[in-house]
């Protein structure tokens, strides 16, 4: 084997505090290597060209290319290789930028340190071999899970580029939360206005499958080859015979179940759909509330049906979708309580009274109560009494930023949502007052600090910079007891409402959902990314993408664009033939292995099967582990658990590793 070996100075990133010339200089004496080069940019266009004139020139058989991390230029050196004819997995890195440039001071011990982690690489590269990509084929339709105006958007992207697609929607309708905004920052658009329109294309496209009311029960399959189970929820309302002419809902006399659109302000009957333009516009029946379920009388939904679609036998339905990528779209929820499971997670906050107080609500509920199609038409009528508020308070950052009580993040869009609030108040009760409590304003954002100026300098929004220490109901009043850290004295308002603008969340049940699909989520439950710079909208499980606000705290223009890029991700996947895999993932030797099947039992991605070997008579010779190329993510908790060292890793054998270490040895 020729081996050359390339140091990257990464500008002054490496060379800081590592000698490349000395590091060269070194390795051009170890056994095996043909030549020794270091270079200021070796990821840059001449960097590549002089690793291809160098394998051109001398012949070279491997490459060691010492530089940054692999997770950063791996792809891009294995590419550059391919293009002088040596295999892609002939090349090794070793990462002396932050395994050793970035965390050592001192320049004589970076120096040795980049030698050893270079001899290691060499050590490994003599026992690398030639590898292939694995090929697995590909299902030309994908899944979205979730219909908020993110997943509506990657649904029509996908389809627009001609494929089918299946958007699954847990609720009786899509829209999530954008459905029940009011107008929108930062050009006050009606939410509904923008939306509807697309939520009615979904319903009615020809490429995508609208499954609502439904849920994702279960997933198997690989990257290409998923088999997702969907539970359709029993909606007791045939869809297909349904016309939604709005009989049911309009003569069902169970009228006052609080609306979870409205976030328990208004109330529903136990018939209904969840809002006027909700898409599909037809009903589901609340089996708790509905009183023909409950003592087996009534039924008037029925005797008023003159399509005959009531089913009070309708049953939960579990169906199967092959689809080759999944685009999770799950949306958030804010950190106050919780309208189904009547949760407080703001309980920890009893300084705002929230529970407690009729009129303290959080910011949802602000947007029902002033948007056109709300439950008070768009007047902001306070809960307790319906009487129009003449002095609001809106406190920011209630519950995030907080490590005491709540959470340590930022939840990004609430001074803007805020700002909004306090000019959508000020444009409907033009005497009254808004103020706000703020610990820091942050409107990062095209037109978005402009439009906080306008709240402030032309709408008349008072802003005091500093916390609320308490608020208590006195004679009808909210006291609202703070301080003005800027004006340096306490502040205290008396209002008629206050509204919190609580911190954004994951949706209730995104981990047991990330779980179900093998996506990893942070400690909050956010999904995450695969790389938050250069890979924001893959995850961690090939075939499966993210985008909108399950990922992290965004706004709607973010969301959109989010599920744009994912959308565009994975029309390249499905525009492809065949998908190509790396082949560094884990391989069974089937006559060595004593089929304990320790190896199944660790897979965290259910990789590895147990297959019978049978003799061309059909007897059973043996039985043995055999691992699935299309799941197999190369973790190598498999190899690690073998107690017959019968699976080894591509790419990571033991003898490659134990050459790694042995190369350590040699030197101490
Ligand atoms: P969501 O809107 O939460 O949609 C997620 C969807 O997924 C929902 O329909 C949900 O039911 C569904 N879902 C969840 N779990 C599952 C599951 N397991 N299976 C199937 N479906 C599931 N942004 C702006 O740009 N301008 C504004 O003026 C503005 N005002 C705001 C005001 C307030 C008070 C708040 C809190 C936010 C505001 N936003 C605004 C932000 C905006 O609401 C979000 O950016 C946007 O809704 C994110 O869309 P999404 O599709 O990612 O999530
Ligand atoms: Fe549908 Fe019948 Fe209700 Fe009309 S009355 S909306 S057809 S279920
Ligand atoms: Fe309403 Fe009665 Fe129909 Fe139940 S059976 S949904 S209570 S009308
Ligand atoms: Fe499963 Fe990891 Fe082994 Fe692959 S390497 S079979 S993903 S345990």
């Amino acid at each position: 084997m020729k081996i050359g070996v390339f140091t990257c100075w990464c500008g002054e990133n490496i060379a800081r505090t590592v000698d490349c010339e000395k590091v060269t200089e070194e390795i051009a004496k170890l056994p095996g290597v043909h030549c020794a080069v270091t270079y200021k940019y070796m990821c840059s266009e001449p960097g590549q060209q002089l690793i291809l004139q160098k394998i051109k020139e001398l012949g070279l058989t491997a490459v060691v290319v010492a530089s940054c991390s692999p997770h950063m230029h791996l792809k891009t050196f294995r590419k550059a290789v391919e293009q002088a004819g040596i295999n892609p997995y002939l090349v090794e890195m070793a990462n002396i930028r932050e395994h050793c440039s970035w965390v050592h001071p001192n320049k004589n011990e970076a120096t040795a340190k980049a030698i050893e982690l270079i001899r290691m690489s060499i050590e490994k590269v003599k026992h690398n071999h030639a590898l292939l990509p694995i090929e697995v084929p590909v299902t030309k339709r994908a899944m979205v899970i979730g219909g908020g105006v993110a997943g509506i958007q990657a649904a029509l992207d996908i389809a627009a580029a001609g494929h089918e697609v299946v958007l699954v929607e847990k609720e009786p309708s899509v829209g999530g939360k954008m459905a029940g905004l009011s107008e929108t920052f930062p050009t006050l658009d009606c939410s509904q206005c923008i939306l509807t329109p697309r939520m009615v294309e979904v319903g009615q496209h020809p490429k995508i499958k609208l499954l609502t009311y439904s849920e994702v029960e279960s997933i198997e399959g690989y990257v290409g080859n998923f088999k997702v189970n969907v539970r359709k929820k029993a909606r007791y309302v045939d869809m297909k015979k349904c016309t939604g002419c709005g009989a049911c809902w309009n003569s069902c006399p169970q009228k006052k179940i609080p609306n979870t659109f409205d976030y328990g302000l208004g109330n529903r009957t136990a018939i209904y759909i969840p809002f006027p333009q909700a898409v599909p516009s037809k009903p589901v029946i609340d089996s708790v509330n509905c009183i023909k379920f409950k003592t087996g009388k009534c039924g008037i939904c029925s005797k008023k049906c003159a399509a005959g679609a009531i089913n009070y036998e309708d049953q939960d339905e579990v169906i199967t979708e092959e689809v080759g990528a999944i685009v999770v779209a799950t949306g958030y929820q804010l950190y106050t309580i919780d309208q189904k499971t009547e949760n407080n997670k703001l309980s920890g906050y009893g300084e705002y009274g929230y529970g407690k107080y009729k009129d303290v609500i959080d910011a949802l509920q602000f947007e029902r109560l002033i948007s056109a199609s709300g439950p008070t038409n768009g007047e902001p009528k306070r809960p307790s009494d319906g009487k129009i508020p003449e002095k609001v308070v809106f406190i920011k950052c209630v519950g995030s930023r907080d490590n005491a009580k709540g959470i340590n993040y930022c939840s990004k869009i609430c001074c803007m949502y805020t700002a909004k609030h306090t000019m959508l108040y000020k444009h409907k009760v033009h005497h009254g007052e808004a103020h706000v409590f703020y610990m820091d304003i942050r409107s990062g954002g095209k037109k978005y600090d402009e439009f906080v100026r306008r709240a402030i300098e032309q709408d008349g929004a008072i802003y005091h910079r500093g916390r609320v220490s308490k608020i208590t109901q006195e004679e009808g009043k909210l006291v609202v007891r703070g301080v003005d850290t800027l004006a340096g004295r306490p502040v205290t308002v008396e209002a008629d409402m206050v509204v919190l603008a609580s911190a954004m969340c994951p949706t209730e049940g995104a981990e047991p959902l990330a779980q179900k699909l093998g996506v990893g989520y942070d400690e909050y439950g956010f999904l995450t990314e695969s790389h938050p710079k250069l890979r924001p909208v893959e995850t961690n499980s090939a075939g499966i993408f993210v985008c909108g606000a399950c990922q992290a705290p965004k706004d709607i223009p973010e969301a959109v664009a989010q599920a744009s890029a994912a959308a565009a991700k994975v029309m390249i996947m499905l525009s492809q033939p065949v998908l190509t895999r790396e082949p560094e993932i884990a391989k069974v030797d089937e006559q060595r292995c004593a089929a304990c099947f320790a190896c199944g039992r660790s897979c965290p991605y259910g990789a590895i099967e147990r297959v019978e070997i049978k003799d061309r008579n059909g007897n059973t010779v043996k039985w043995t582990a055999r691992v699935n190329p299309g799941l197999c993510m190369g973790c190598g908790t498999c190899v690690a658990v073998c107690p017959s060292k019968s699976v080894d890793l591509e790419g990571f054998t033991e003898q490659q590793i134990y050459a790694q270490i042995e190369s350590l040895g040699a030197i101490n």
